[in-house]
């Protein structure tokens, strides 16, 4: 079932379209990579989704709900969004506080609250961390926390906005964890760079100057190297391995590409 419609929508800050008559449908609990270079409209799309901007034309439905100022607020509880930077997205003294800001707004009884909070401190493996201080965790812990703190409204939706641009490995793979764990039991969109973390969407769509240049299954998508690198986009090291292999003469070569192909897709 069609969860978020886009039709026809255009945005612009000054002159230019950031987001050129865009056309999207997203299914329920379809998990969505959205692709491209700086610039190509990514952040602009997002902020579209969540309300934080107003298209110039065209609209966005969710849940067949048109996104305007008298559906706003309905529309902001059915949509999380995970930005880049963990330290903007902080606003208690402790971890309990960052999980319950949401449910605090909502007036949700203390009890209840405390529950949700330590099921989804939980979830994202920092329940022993919820009288600490924010600024005291790592990048990694704290867009845990982040993500924690969207899940703790439980919104259809979650957008990670480059969520793991400004974290060290470690902490990219804690936060690549917890979305794969979301898979399924949420509809997310998730912004990145990076073509690894695209492997496990069922969806990848590529933005190129606020179109969409590709929409398809990840091994589909993979395979137009041309548009990607176009874009700018790192390739896997399975693909480059495959570029290069695809130059000699080895032997076996059919089944070497076989094996790195497949391997681009377990990594
Ligand atoms: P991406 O997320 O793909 O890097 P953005 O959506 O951030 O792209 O930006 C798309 C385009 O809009 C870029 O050319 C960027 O410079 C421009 N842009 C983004 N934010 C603003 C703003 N607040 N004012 C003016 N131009 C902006």
């Amino acid at each position: 079932m069609a969860l978020i419609e886009i039709n026809n929508l255009i945005f612009k800050y000054t002159k230019r379209n950031v987001i050129d008559d865009l056309s999207l449908t997203i299914n329920e609990s379809e998990y969505i990579t959205l692709l491209g270079q700086n610039g190509s409209g990514k952040s602009t799309l997002a902020k579209l989704l969540v309300g934080l901007l107003e298209p110039k034309s065209g609209n966005i439905k969710i849940n067949d709900l048109e996104l305007n100022e008298k559906n706003i607020d309905v529309i902001r509880e059915k949509v999380g969004i995970i930005f880049q930077n963990p330290d903007n997205q902080f606003y208690g003294i402790t971890v309990r506080d960052d999980i319950a800001f949401g449910l605090e707004n909502r007036c949700v009884p203390k009890e209840e609250m405390d529950k949700l909070v330590y099921k989804y401190a939980r979830l994202v493996h920092m329940e022993e961390y919820l009288d600490r201080n924010p600024e005291d965790l790592s990048g990694g812990q704290k867009q845990r926390v982040a993500i924690a703190g969207v899940l703790a409204f439980n919104p259809d939706i979650i957008i990670f906005d480059e969520a793991t641009s400004m974290l060290d490995p470690a902490g990219t793979k804690e936060v690549i964890d917890t979305i794969n764990s979301l898979y399924g039991k949420k509809t997310i969109i998730s912004i990145t760079h990076n073509l690894n973390e695209a492997v496990k969407s069922d969806r990848v769509i590529v933005l190129k100057r606020g179109k969409i240049v590709l929409d398809g299954k990840p091994e589909d998508v993979f395979k137009e190297k041309d548009t990607l690198k176009d874009s700018n986009l790192d390739i896997t090291i399975s693909m480059k391995m495959l570029e290069l292999v695809k130059k000699t003469n080895i032997k076996h070569k059919k089944e070497v590409e076989d094996l790195l192909w497949e391997l681009t897709f377990k990594m």
